[in-house]
């Protein structure tokens, strides 16, 4: 848009941008992938909803516990079948064709995956698909590899996996969860979440077009309860859950004393701890990626901000500023900065959990940025003043909600990011590098960034401590969950 000079003075604001939502090619009615066949399922249809408008986008078939037990038997067949009979090598054949799939419908994918989930375009387009095509190359090139993991000359597969995904990230939790599985020698049954399954449905798709033999893959749809019929099958050998901390508690009691492998990837309460040595602007960007990025719905958000006293007023100054030029709106926009929340149901959480932080005493600054009329979005929203005792401070609010809090010495700031009981992500901005790493040893997380966050890759190994779950999800790590090793919680 050319600036008009009308008034005499110029206006800078952008003219919208969609990206064509044909290009997403939506059906009117997806089937779950069962057996190598599309079929119908035998639950009621549900209807996804596009949260960027609030309204019906498609409809899903269902499966019912038979159908789910047609596809556990689908998955062993093809385990004790073909599958692992086929070389690491014909496997990674596999796997690499998969990921250019994944690439050459990569368009149409960022699309979808933006209309299903409400993320922005430009978020599903330069990261969660083109990551998901990363994971399938990466464990593609490990399939025949296994036995230089470290885990012995000739580690073996598990079996029949199952794999319960959340909504947040859809394509790529089911790239995390079927590359490792594949390249390892295991066979599948996923059930993605009841509010995003589309993504998954075209992952199928390209599955079936890579002419993986049948019930090597199989995509269940359906709701919690489906996702609880399949982790409790006793048909699987190893369940790998990422979701919420109180479902994966359930989980972890209902396999109890089954000796099956288990992962869980759960949620967080990410500590970005800035020191007054840290370069601000850097760790103002870094900030605003920690929480805003994907509406804050990331399980490794950088959800607590604690920043050194001396630095405190500047810093949220600058942050203020800096959040207030994000651009909140229709996640089909080429420019939109931070999308819609999945759900109603998600908007209910962020907004309940926002009003106790304001009833608790906390300071509350909002963008102002216009939200849209239809459709389910929250205001990028900054908590100041917060304390350790609020629950905006120790709650995960999986929104656009930051929570800041101030610290005098490294050892408070270790004593506020470690009092929580998740264990997930944590974040230090500081010149020195001895600081750091000093932190790094002592913060209770998973993955801990240096002057930076959310930097994701395939072969780095991903997950918590405490209520964030167990298990690692990429690298060596991460196939070893999909290993018969040691190395992970075998609850007998
Ligand atoms: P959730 O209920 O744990 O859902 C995750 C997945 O588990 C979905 O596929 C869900 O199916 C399925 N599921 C639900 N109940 C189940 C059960 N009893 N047994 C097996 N599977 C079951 O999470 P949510 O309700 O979507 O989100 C709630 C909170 O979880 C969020 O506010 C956030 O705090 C946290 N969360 C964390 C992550 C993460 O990446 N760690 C991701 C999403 C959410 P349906 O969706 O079809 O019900
Ligand atoms: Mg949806």
């Amino acid at each position: 848009m050319s600036p008009s000079t009308e008034s005499g003075s110029i206006d800078w604001e952008y003219a919208p941008a969609p990206e064509s939502e044909a290009i997403g090619r939506v059906k009117d009615r997806y089937l779950p992938f069962i057996d190598g066949k599309f079929i119908e399922g035998g639950g009621d249809d549900l209807v996804t909803i596009n949260p960027g408008r609030g309204e019906p986008l498609s409809t899903v078939s269902t499966v019912d516990e038979a159908d789910l037990d047609t596809a556990v038997r689908a998955a062993r067949r093809a385990y004790e079948g073909p599958w692992s009979k086929l070389s690491g090598a014909e496997r990674g054949k596999y796997l690499f064709r998969i990921a250019r799939g994944i690439a050459e419908r990569s368009r149409e994918l960022a699309v979808l995956e933006s209309l299903d989930n409400g993320k922005p375009i430009k978020e599903t387009r330069d990261f969660d698909v083109p990551t998901a095509a990363q994971h399938f190359f990466y464990h593609a090139g490990w399939a025949d590899k296994l036995g230089h993991l470290g885990y012995g000359p000739d580690p073996r597969p598990l079996g029949v996996a199952g794999q319960v995904i959340p909504w947040n990230f859809p394509l790529l939790m089911a790239a995390w969860k079927i590359g490792p599985a594949l390249a390892a020698g295991n066979t599948v049954v996923i059930k993605p979440a009841e509010t995003t399954p589309l993504s998954a449905l075209v992952l199928a798709e390209i599955i079936a077009d890579a002419d993986l033999p049948p019930g090597v893959v199989n995509v269940v749809t359906g709701a919690g309860d489906i996702g609880a019929a399949l982790v409790g099958h006793p048909g699987l050998d190893k369940v790998a859950f990422t979701g919420s901390t109180a479902v994966g508690k359930q989980i972890q009691q209902t396999l109890a004393g089954t000796g099956r492998k288990l992962t869980l990837e759960l949620g967080g309460k990410g500590a970005n701890i800035v020191f007054a040595d840290a370069a601000i602007d850097q760790a103002v960007e870094g900030i605003v990626n920690g929480i805003f990025f994907n509406s804050g719905q990331v399980c490794c958000a950088g959800s607590r901000l604690l920043v050194q006293e001396p630095i405190a007023e500047e810093l949220i100054t600058r942050l203020i500023e800096r959040t207030e030029t994000l651009r909140v709106g229709d996640p089909l926009d080429k420019n939109t900065d931070v999308g819609a929340i999945n759900s109603r149901a998600q908007w209910n959480k962020i907004t309940e959990l926002t009003q106790a932080g304001i009833d608790e005493g906390a300071q509350v600054w909002r963008s102002s940025c216009p939200l849209p009329d239809k459709g389910f979005f929250v205001s990028p929203t900054i908590f100041t003043g917060a304390t350790q005792t609020m629950r905006i401070a120790r709650e995960e609010i999986f929104g656009p909600v930051l929570s800041v809090i101030t610290f005098r010495t490294p050892e408070e700031a270790l004593a506020k990011a470690n009092n929580s009981p998740y264990g997930l992500s944590a974040g230090v901005w500081t010149e020195k590098g001895s600081r750091a790493m000093a932190m790094a040893a002592r913060l209770q997380a998973g993955v801990i960034w240096d002057n930076t966050w959310n930097k994701f890759d395939p072969a780095s190994p991903f997950g918590g401590y405490q209520e964030s779950g167990f298990g690692r999800e990429g690298g060596p790590a991460g196939l070893a969950a999909y290993l018969d090793t040691d190395d992970e919680a075998v609850i007998k």
